[in-house]
Order: structure tokens, then sequence, then C-alpha cells
């Protein structure tokens, strides 16, 4: 792919940083270098985006109860099962679960049609998961959800503070962007709050390995020792804050962040002499049962000292989904009315019943995520739409959540594929477009709004979900209200609705877009809001004041450090990988984002390991009081002794027992509902593997037996599986495990040793091979997938290694330029000494540099970053 003729200027669709992407007719993808937010730059994972975009696995067609069928009668059926159970239980009978993957067009509707003519608040969304506490905390503090700075602040900071933030690997362009201010300014310093030594912190200047939820804590002290050295903002307080002496009082009562004193004074030291410094946050510090007093105890310290809103100071909160920050704006939270207006204010609830001429409009707020599928669950929910998320994955107590679905009497999902772990539960299935093929808008973690702009045909029978929504409004009974040809109508209506915000006194502006042409629409360049006729757009918030509570002041919170509970056990945090995206219906369609990390793991101390009985690439069973998961083990001192930590990306379609989140108990933060998902009590035990299995073949393959992990190869697909009983006929479980039926079997085992080796070809082509031992197999992966295909002798195949001529390369560190680590460790063996040299001699890090982090630990540790077994 050259990526030649013009290309098309749309959005990537994954995390929040909400990178430009230039995408080719040939699919050929590239970094928009006028876009603001990556400048050119993409991560691995919007690199690979090309390859995620084919129609394997699509859905294509409306089903009911598995059954092909017409749009009429899908979407007759979707509103008439929801029209008679509002007729028959009252409006909270009936629920929307949406995503930050949706578009602002598709979010809009889907809200307009719950809380305004449904009449319920019951829409809650994805991002109640990754940034409600942030949303909470933005409105405690501000009055309104508003973030107050730019990504250019960051580069522009002394010194960054990244809390619970794997910036590396979550948000890898921001981090590129990060490191490559401090190179030119090697003055600046990177501060990591982190319990794990990530990739992250592994860059940073300094890493604070605090204890987990330790951080409120931290910041307390921080406010204490803010104004015990007199560098209280006096003056910015006094015209703009209210509730500074209690939030001091609150601070000063001690708690245990689990830090040195030498840390703790170093970093107030750097806090305290920087005036030009950013707190960056994300899941570490949202994803908690204090996180909403964690937000307000970072942001307690910003507003004492007055460093907010302007260049290079300012807490900034990075969104997990490439829409979130659209969802909050259109009110996609239960908790939030549209345009930043609030449920629970009479006033604003009748300028936007005006507005939508809606018969009704929610009163109270609706059911946050985690209560919605309790409500599922004990049969208050009668109708529940989910739409273009996964939750049977990626919610906690997530078999609960299967369980709770099953129990609806209907359930609609919309997706873009036929089979997710979600779409296995639903009635009625209605096919969405996919990313190449939608056109709206998003916002990402910097209030820039950007167009995501269709380049690809949408196939079969797919709809937008804007269109969808609609239709099934109009079906409903709700003609006129619902009647859109065009997303750019819905956004039109949308950027006219703004004006109720801004006659009601708040930030959410963009009445200078309610009358786009089409034509400026198609054009809309990438825009930092607010948007009006008399205003310039974009800006930073708060710099001289202007809050948005009643009096126009802030609120510092008396925020107290809460007593954490002692766990006996192992405590499990739960995060992502660098490769992969929430529930990898998407990434895990990329052979190449499979190299990094093939299977869901276990990161444990060896301190932990030890006494189970427990090395690098066993398997562990992983329990708790919700759920169990089989995991490979990582031994790693990354984490605290007594701490674990696992990926929450594996699905019921891609392992056997690797979906994490069935781990998690269902406990919220009491102020936001968003689940405390990094802090899961758990047992680990040793599996008892009576074999290990490694197979690739040309078939799309299954997970099978008690531990079984797929990933797609160029060739086909590789298998990774375990069993605790020792199977008779060795060739019978390859043709099995490789879903193949046909074919000229070779098998060579040794019962003594336990080892076996299987061929299998057709028309003389190897299309299987399958290795197992009682340890877990040692074989140059990359080399076995590779000799797929090809017409090898038998023995040679066998062997599992690479002829000794020609090199190994090892597991892959670099996924764009396919780099192992046997590759790198040669290139430092002959002289390679810094990132770029390693670059120069393999090509790693030379694409997206989102490997570059790796790179550079690699070189200081001499030994390879934490990988999946090979
Ligand atoms: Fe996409 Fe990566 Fe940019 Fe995030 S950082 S928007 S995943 S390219």
């Amino acid at each position: 792919m050259t990526g030649a003729g013009d290309p098309v200027r749309t959005t990537c669709p994954y995390c929040g940083v909400g990178c430009g992407v230039l995408a080719f007719a040939d699919g050929t993808i590239k970094g928009d270098p006028d876009h603001p937010a990556n400048r050119g730059g993409l991560c691995s994972k919007g690199t690979a985006l090309g390859e995620t975009v084919g129609l394997e696995g699509r859905l294509l067609a409306p089903r009911i109860n598995g059954a092909e069928a017409s749009w009429d009668s899908a979407l007759d059926l979707v509103a008439q099962k929801f029209s008679d159970a509002v007729a028959e239980h009252g409006p909270d009978s009936v629920a929307f679960y949406v995503s930050g993957q949706l578009l602002t067009e598709d979010y809009y509707l889907a809200n307009k049609l719950m809380k305004g003519y449904i009449g319920s608040a019951n829409i809650d969304t994805n991002s109640r998961l990754c940034m409600a506490s942030s949303v909470a905390g933005h409105r405690r503090a501000f009055g309104t959800d508003t973030v107050p700075g730019q990504y250019e602040d960051l580069e522009l900071a002394d010194v960054v503070v990244l809390v619970g933030s794997n910036l590396a690997w979550c948000h890898p362009v921001l981090h590129q962007r990060l490191l490559a201010a401090r190179k030119a300014r090697p003055e600046m310093r990177i501060v990591c709050v982190d319990p794990r030594r990530t990739m992250t912190a592994q860059t940073a200047d300094l890493h604070l390995p605090i204890r987990p939820d330790g951080d409120i804590a931290l910041f307390n002290h921080l406010l204490s020792e803010i104004a015990r050295r007199d560098l209280i903002d006096r003056a910015y307080v006094a015209a703009h804050v209210n509730g500074l002496d209690d939030a001091l009082a609150a601070a000063a009562i001690p708690g245990d962040d689990g830090l040195s004193d030498a840390d703790r004074a170093a970093f107030v030291d750097l806090w305290c002499r920087s005036e030009k410094l950013v707190t960056l946050y994300s899941q570490g510090v949202n994803q908690s049962a204090f996180g909403s007093d964690k937000v307000n105890a970072i942001l307690n310290c910003h507003l004492a000292t007055g460093r907010i809103g302007r260049p290079g100071m300012g807490p900034l909160s990075a969104t997990g989904q490439p829409n979130a920050m659209g969802g909050r704006e259109v009110g996609g939270l239960a908790n939030m009315l549209a345009c930043h207006l609030d449920i629970e204010n009479a006033d604003h609830r009748q300028a936007v019943q005006a507005f939508w001429r809606c018969p009704t409009i929610s009163a109270t707020p609706g059911l946050k995520a985690v209560d919605l599928f309790q409500a599922c669950a004990d049969g208050r929910i009668k109708a529940l739409w989910v739409m273009s998320t996964n939750p049977v994955v990626s919610m906690p107590d997530a078999d609960a959540v299967a369980d709770a679905i099953r129990a609806v009497p209907f359930v609609a999902v919309t997706d873009i594929l036929a089979d997710t772990d979600t779409a296995r539960l639903a009635d009625v299935l209605l096919p969405a477009s996919g990313w190449g093929e939608k056109s709206g808008t998003v916002t990402n973690s910097e209030r820039c709004i950007s167009r995501q702009r269709p380049f690809l045909p949408t196939p079969g029978a797919a709809r937008p979900d804007w269109q969808i929504i609609a239709q099934v409004g109009q079906k409903m009974g709700w003609e006129d209200a619902f009647a859109y040809d065009t997303p750019e109508e819905v956004f039109r209506e949308y950027a006219a609705m703004t004006a109720l915000a801004r006659e009601a006194g708040r930030d959410l502006d963009l009445t200078g877009w309610q009358s786009i042409t089409t034509e400026s629409y198609d054009n809309l360049p990438p825009t930092v809001w607010p948007v009006s006729a008399d205003s310039a757009p974009g800006g930073r918030f708060f710099g001289g004041g202007g809050f948005f509570h009643p009096d126009g002041r802030a609120r510092m919170l008396p925020i107290k450090a809460p007593a954490l509970p002692v766990h006996a056990g192992l405590v499990l945090n739960t995060g992502r990988i660098r490769d992969q995206w929430h529930t990898m219906t998407r990434t895990s369609r990329s052979a190449k984002l499979n190299r990094h990390m093939g299977e869901p793991f276990l990161e444990l101390h060896p301190t932990d390991a030890a006494p189970l009985g427990l090395g690098d690439a066993d398997l562990c069973r992983v329990s708790s009081d919700y759920g169990q998961a089989v995991l490979r083990v990582l031994i790693s001192d990354k984490v605290a002794p007594g701490a674990c930590f696992a990926p929450m990306h594996w699905t019921a379609r891609m392992s056997s027992a690797g979906r994490v989140n069935a781990l998690v108990a269902p406990v919220t933060d009491p102020v936001s509902g968003q689940p405390a998902s990094k802090m899961a009590p758990v047992t680990v035990q040793r599996f008892a593997a009576a074999w290990y299995g490694f197979g690739v073949s040309t078939q799309t393959l299954e997970p099978v037996g008690e531990y079984s992990a797929l990933a797609p190869i160029e060739t086909g697909w590789q298998i990774e599986c375990a069993g605790s009983e020792q199977p008779q006929d060795w060739a019978a479980l390859a043709r099995q495990v490789l879903r193949l039926e046909v074919g000229e079997t070779v098998a060579v085992s040794d019962a003594e040793a336990g080892t076996a080796r299987v061929a299998i070809r057709q028309d003389g082509v190897l299309v299987g091979l399958f290795f197992a031992a009682r340890q877990p197999v040692a074989v140059a992966r990359g080399h076995v997938g590779r000799v797929l295909g090809r017409a090898l002798p038998v023995s040679e195949a066998l062997a599992g290694v690479p002829r000794g001529d020609a090199p190994d390369p090892g597991p892959t560190v670099c996924a764009c330029m396919n780099v192992g680590r046997n590759t790198l460790l040669a290139a430092m063996a002959q002289g390679a000494a810094s990132v770029d040299a390693l670059g120069a001699q393999t090509g790693a890090g030379t694409s997206c540099g989102s490997c570059r982090p790796e790179l550079q630990n690699l070189l200081a540790t001499g030994t390879p970053p934490a990988l999946a077994a090979e």
C-alpha cells in the first residue's frame, strides 16, 4: 500500500487524544500533519487502522433471534418492544447503554430520544467506566464539566505530573509530545505517580510508587505544604475561590500515601518551585471508590495556587475514549442534560423541553452503569438497547452483567460485528456503519471537535447510528422530532441548542455553528470550543476566574484522606496494554497489533510468585468472590509485593478464561458512580497443567478447553492452550484445536518426556502445526507462524525454530517494523547504544514511535521489557 491519491481527513477512533488521520483509498493510514492533536504522529494502534477495516466478521444485515431480517421488521420490533414496556411499566422500565465510540450526532439523538421523548434518564455510557469521576470533580469545583487547559500546556510546563496514567501506552501520542518537549528543554521534569513501574514511570524523572488509592493523602500533604510555604495565591483565591480554609483543615489530617519521606519531599519541592505545572490524570485516579475526591484533591492544589487556565499550567484529565468528551457535552451520562445543563435544575429542564418540543423531560437522574445492570438483573428493566459497546467484557462483575442482560425480556444490540460477547445475548442485532464509513464529529480531551469522515463504502445493509436511533424514534411515534436526513442536520440542532447553555451562563457554546452549511460541515477543521459569533474559538478557561457556580466562584472541597482497607492477600489492578484497544473487537483483527502481547497475563511480584510455586510463563488461576480467570504468569518487579496487574482486553471470543473484569467487584465511587476497577482482592493459585500447547492454523480458530488464547497472525491464527489432563491422542487433539479435520497428519511424540509435535499438510502445504510439552512450550513462535502455508519438509517444520543460518528475531517489541527482542539485543551487542541507533540499525521505533519507551528500557536494563512468553 502506498497511499496514492487524495486522502480523506478523519480522526482516529481509539483513545481520547483524538489524532487526525489521513485515510487513503487503498487502506493506507497516515497521521495528519495539520491536526493540532498529533501533528502527523500516530501510535501503533492508529498506524494499524488499515488492518482493522476489513469485512471479516462484520454484521451486514439486521438479525432477529439469529435470523437475518429486514430493517423494517427489526426496527418495528425494537420500537414496539420499547413502546410496550413504557406503556405497561413506565419510562424507567427501559434503558440505553451507549458508548464513547458513538459520534456526537449519534449520542445527541440517543439522549434526545431517551430523556426528552421516552421520558427517562436511563441512558448511560461506557464513559462512566472511564472518566465519570473527572466529570464529578469538575462539576463540584468549577460548576460545570469544563476542561480548563490544552494539550500544548504539557509542552509549555516546567513540570508535568502524571497521576494514575500510563500515558506511554494509553495515550501514546501525547506521551511522545511530552518526551519531545523534554528533549527540547532538558530542564523540564516529568513525575509519574503510579503504584506500578509502568513504561511511563520508566521514562519519568521521578516515579512515586504510591500505595493504591493513596493519591488523596499525597495531594492533601501537598496542599498543606503549599500553605506552610506561603505559596497560596491569595489574590486569586480572594477573587475567585471559596472553601480554602475548610480544604486546608481537611488536608491537615494525615493519610497514608505509602511513599518514602524522600520521594514525597522531592515531589513537593518540584511542585512548589515550578509555577508552570500541569497535572494530567487518568484511570488510576478515576477508577476508584474515591475517584471524585481524588480529582478534587488535585484540583484543590491548582485552585489554591491559581495555576489553572494559563499557558503551561492546570489540571488535565485524559479521556479514554475517542468521543467520551462529546458524550459528556450532549448529555450521554445518566445524571446530565445536554449542553452541560443540569438535570436537577427545573429551569434547565424547562429550557431543554421547550427546545426539543418534547412531551416530557426526565426530572431525575437515571441509572448509572453499575446500577443499570443491577436493575436489569432484578427485573426492573424490560427493554435494553446496547449501542456499540461490549459490557459483558468491560463492566465489573462481568459474569453477573452477562446474566443481567440475559434476564432482560428484550435486548437490542447495535454493533459493527456479528459476534461479540454482548451481541451473543441480543434478541435483535442492528448493523452499524463502521469507523471508515461514518460521518460526524468527535471531541477529544482538550475540547477539540474534529470530523470523522467516510472513506469506505458502507457494506451490506449497515446504517449510521444516528439514522438507526432516529428511525426507532419515528417508529415510536415521534415522526417530526426525529426527521433527519443527514448528520449535519443533527449537528446544527445541537449547535443551536448550546444557546441554552449560553443563556444559562454555562461554558459550552457552539452557537457559531448553528447555521453551518453542509459544505462548511464537510470541511470543518479541528476546532477547540467555545465557538460563537462574538468570540474566537479555542482558549483556556479560568485563568481569570469566571467559574460556573451561580456566584461565579470555584469551590475548593474539604477532602479527607480515606482509611484504606488492608487486604491480606493479593490486590488486582486492571488496565491496558500498548497495542490493544478496549475489548479488542477491532485491534485483535490486526496481526501486527497482536505481536506485542499475544495472551492475557498476570503480572506478579517475585516474592508473591515464589511461595505459590509460580515461574515465568506458568499458568495461574485467579479467583475472587465474583469470578475466575486463567492467565499466563509474568514475574515482574514492576508491581509491588501484594499487588498484581492484568489487562482487561481479552474476551470470550479470544480466550477461554481471560475476561478479567469478571474478577472485579461492582464497587463504585459514591459521587460519580464510576467503578473501582483497580482494587480487586483476589487469590492466585497455580493452574496444574498436565500439558501446554502452542499451535498455528490456516483456519479461523475458537477458544477451546480450560486455557486458550487466540491471536491472528499474517498466515492464519495462533493459539496458546493448556489442559489439566494428558490427552490420549495428540494428533486428534491437534486437529480439534486447529480446526483441521482433513489433511495428512504427521505426529511425533515422546511419552516419557511428555512432548508432542504435529504437522498437518494439505496438498503438500503446511496448514497446521501444534507443539505440546509438560512445560510452557519453547518454540520460536514468529518463525512457526511464518512456516504456515509453505511446502517445507515436515522435519524442518517440526523443529519449531529457524535453521542455524536464520536468526530468530524473538518476541516482537516494535510492532510496526516487526522487530524482535533478539534482533535488538544483537544490535546492542554490535554497539547500538541509543534509541536512535537501535532505530537506525533495526528500524525499531522509526514508524509510530510507540515502542521507543520500551527500547529505552531495553537499553537501560539490558533485559527485555515485559512481554508474553515466547
Ligand atoms: Fe489513536 Fe493512538 Fe492517537 Fe490515541 S494516540 S488517538 S490510539 S493514534
